[in-house]
């Protein structure tokens, strides 16, 4: 028997002919470990050989694709300094010039001898050219097999792997097993959505005989993407239907006499917010409600009045958050109001040293301890909660699911509540939060000024400096944001040393600390007082104080490589200014050239304040697992479905989860087999089912 007719789905690629160890590595670094797979490794874009056109044939002002070898490339400034890529391209009938302005990432993409395919519009500009072409490298030795057939498929690729190389692997793999893959949805399911059948799916994804047909295949595997990742969602939801949890009516003794000792009285949004954690704490079905409002909306009120509650009920609260610089603040800035109306508070991080710690862990599990505020430290093993009613999760894009577990697992079934601030659309929101109520806050507390929003070049620093001299002078504070605390040799991008020293020498007098989180906390304690107090006046950090800081004086952010910081991320850094009612003031600081879609994203948010748009344009440019907090939020990587583009597939294949789910949880139904065994391989790497 030879290699080949052993060759099974779970089979690693190895097995396949031409694919050595090394190859096999290189198929790892796309996720590809079988020849499963490789199967279901969807082409990102097809090439219709029939429009191919020779060089020579190719007209001035049409479109075109074009075949060739690279035969020369240069890289130059342009006067006004702009980086751009000349790649000489030929075929057997000419030349043509493909050059790339503002993409200095390009710079050593391209060798003479590589071939490549490219499409973009024909110009004149001392000979044909194309101007910032699409392009593919194809690479590597090719045959008339591979080759065979009118369109072809577009595969994603990695350093030392060609497309002839996934090609010819994707053939081999299809001839030997395609009798193997077989249909895992219910027929009845399939038929009612006017879905191709799998084997048929995957055929006209790898070998269409036009483009169009390939538009049904892609929407077969999207739906059953979006299917499994909902089935993962309703499982959790309907586990916790059941439970029975304690039922926490609002007297009001405690909650009432808090909000009459604010300075301000609550927005109609925050109003609606707590009548409706009011009626579910009053429900003895366990609270699973999701909090969203955007950057300073005011959740944090929100959160203490729930946790007042409990209390009122005589039981205990928690409210975990992601840092300790904001679990500090939270405390400082609530424990004297909560000591005021006689709840008894506590901090619990993992810096609080052994005596006090001891001494706080068994308030807890005594019960003296009413709330208690904290990070992980929280849900570690040796700590015991007398009767935790409530369980609070503040920014919990940073946490993951099993974190979120933990802290639920501290009672017996206490209400949960989590608070995020980056909100996203409803109907995406019921999708990808499918487990949880949703509340959502669109209005904000009356009074804050507006924050405006600048691009500027490192070289137009001066005038920046100088604005920030005169805001400092009027008594503001001002931020400045650096991606890394120290030089390293492997990026060339600014640190918070570099810019402490530069800030240090533009703006002399001015009083200046630094950041991060590699400090020891006492220092870390003692410099977010100091700034919080007014001492200190410009603050140099890193993310750490991205999330939840709330210091209201300071009304200027200078970030420096906005381009290393997702869209959300930034909205959640610049949230920390325009939190009082003076005008506040946000400088992007772009060095070098940077690439133009990078430079287009970075402009976007500058002339964009609405976390709604922001988190979705995030989204789209970077899916939904990393804005979420990626895998660790527990759901299988949506790799294919754009949760924005096919939102409509989402829905149905949502309706569809939900249905099955409802019927059969554990997927025993024989009618569900192929489902769960498909399921299972998916997830098996990573324990997600045992969260659901
Ligand atoms: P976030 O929703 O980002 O967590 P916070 O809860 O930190 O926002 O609130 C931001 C600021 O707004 C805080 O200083 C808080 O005291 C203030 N605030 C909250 N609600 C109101 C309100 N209704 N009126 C005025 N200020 C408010
Ligand atoms: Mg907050």
């Amino acid at each position: 028997m030879t290699q080949q007719s052993r060759l099974r789905l779970d089979s690693p690629v190895q097995y396949l002919k031409g694919i050595g160890p090394k190859r096999a590595q290189y198929f790892a670094r796309l996720g590809i470990a079988t020849v499963r797979d490789l199967l279901f490794c969807v082409p990102h874009r097809y090439v219709d050989y029939t429009t191919v056109r020779t060089i020579k044939e190719v007209a001035p002002g049409t479109e075109a694709t074009i075949i060739g070898r690279v035969r020369a490339v240069g890289y130059r400034k342009t006067r006004n300094y702009m980086p751009c890529l000349s790649v000489l391209i030929a075929d057997s009938t000419g030349t043509i010039d493909a050059t790339w302005f503002n993409r200095p990432d390009l710079r050593h993409r391209f060798h003479p001898g590589d071939e490549l395919v490219v499409s973009g519009k024909v110009t004149l500009y001392r000979g044909k050219q194309l101007v910032n072409p699409l392009y593919e490298m194809l690479g590597g030795e090719d045959d008339e097999a591979t080759r065979c057939g009118s369109i072809i498929a577009i595969y994603p690729l990695t350093e030392g792997l060609s497309l002839w190389d996934v090609r010819r692997s994707v053939q081999q793999a299809w001839q030997n097993c395609r009798h193997e893959v077989g249909e895992y949805l219910p027929d009845g399911l399939r038929a009612r959505r006017s879905l191709l059948p799998l084997p048929e799916a995957l055929e006209r994804l790898h070998f269409p005989r036009a483009v169009a047909e390939t538009r049904d295949a892609r929407r077969r595997l999207v739906y059953d993407e979006f299917l499994l990742f909902e089935i993962v969602i309703a499982r959790r939801r309907f586990r916790r239907r059941d439970e029975v949890g304690y039922a926490q009516p609002r007297t009001g003794r405690i909650t009432d006499r808090y909000l009459a000792s604010l300075p301000f009285t609550l927005t109609r949004g925050q109003e609606a917010a707590l009548e409706q954690i009011a009626c579910d704490m009053a429900s003895p079905k366990p609270m699973n409600r999701l909090l969203q409002g955007d950057v300073g909306s005011g959740k944090t009120v929100l959160a203490m009045c729930a946790m007042m509650i409990a209390v009122e009920n005589s039981h205990q609260a928690a409210l975990m958050a992601p840092t300790e610089i904001l679990a500090e603040q939270h405390f400082l800035n609530q424990e004297p109001l909560l000591r005021a109306v006689g709840i008894h508070a506590a901090l619990l991080t993992s810096s609080v040293k052994a005596p006090e710690r001891a001494a706080i862990i068994a308030g807890i599990a005594a019960g003296e301890v009413q709330a208690v505020f904290g990070t992980h430290a929280l849900i570690e093993q040796g700590v015991q909660f007398r009767e935790l009613g409530l369980a609070i999760i503040d920014e919990q894009h940073r946490f993951g699911v099993m974190q979120r577990a933990a802290l639920v697992n501290k009672g017996r079934h206490p209400d949960f509540l989590v608070l995020s601030a980056t909100p996203i659309p409803r109907t995406l929101a019921l999708t990808l939060y499918g487990d949880l109520d949703i509340t959502t806050m669109v209005d904000k507390p009356p009074g804050r000024g507006e924050i405006i929003t600048q691009v500027v070049r490192e070289r137009e620093k001066d005038r920046t400096y100088s604005f920030v001299r005169t805001v400092l002078d009027a008594g503001r504070q001002a931020y400045i944001i650096c991606p890394i605390i120290e030089k390293s040799e492997k990026v060339d991008l600014k640190s918070v040393a570099d810019a402490t020293r530069e800030v240090q020498s533009a703006l002399p007098g001015y009083s200046v600390a630094a950041i991060h989180g590699r400090m020891p906390t006492d220092e870390r304690v003692a410099i977010m007082d100091g700034f919080r107090r007014g001492r200190t006046q410009i603050l140099v950090a890193t993310t750490v104080i991205e999330v939840g800081v709330d210091i209201p004086n300071a009304t200027i952010m200078i970030i420096e490589h906005p381009e290393r910081f997702g869209l959300a991320q930034l909205h959640q850094l610049r949230g920390r200014i325009g939190r009082g009612a003076d005008r506040s003031y946000c400088f992007l600081v772009l060095s070098h050239y940077v690439p133009a879609e990078t430079y287009e994203r970075v402009a976007f948010f500058a002339h964009n304040s609405d976390g709604f748009a922001l988190a979705r344009q995030d989204m789209k440019l970077r899916g939904p697992g990393e804005i979420l907090g990626r895998r660790q939020h527990g759901l299988p990587d949506l790799v294919l479905g754009d949760v924005e583009e096919d939102q409509e597939l989402l829905e149905i294949a949502r309706d569809d989860a939900f249905a099955i789910v409802e019927r059969d949880i554990d997927l025993t139904d024989e009618a569900h087999r192929g489902l769960r065994e498909r399921l299972e391989e998916m997830t098996a790497s990573e324990n997600l089912l045992r969260i659901g």
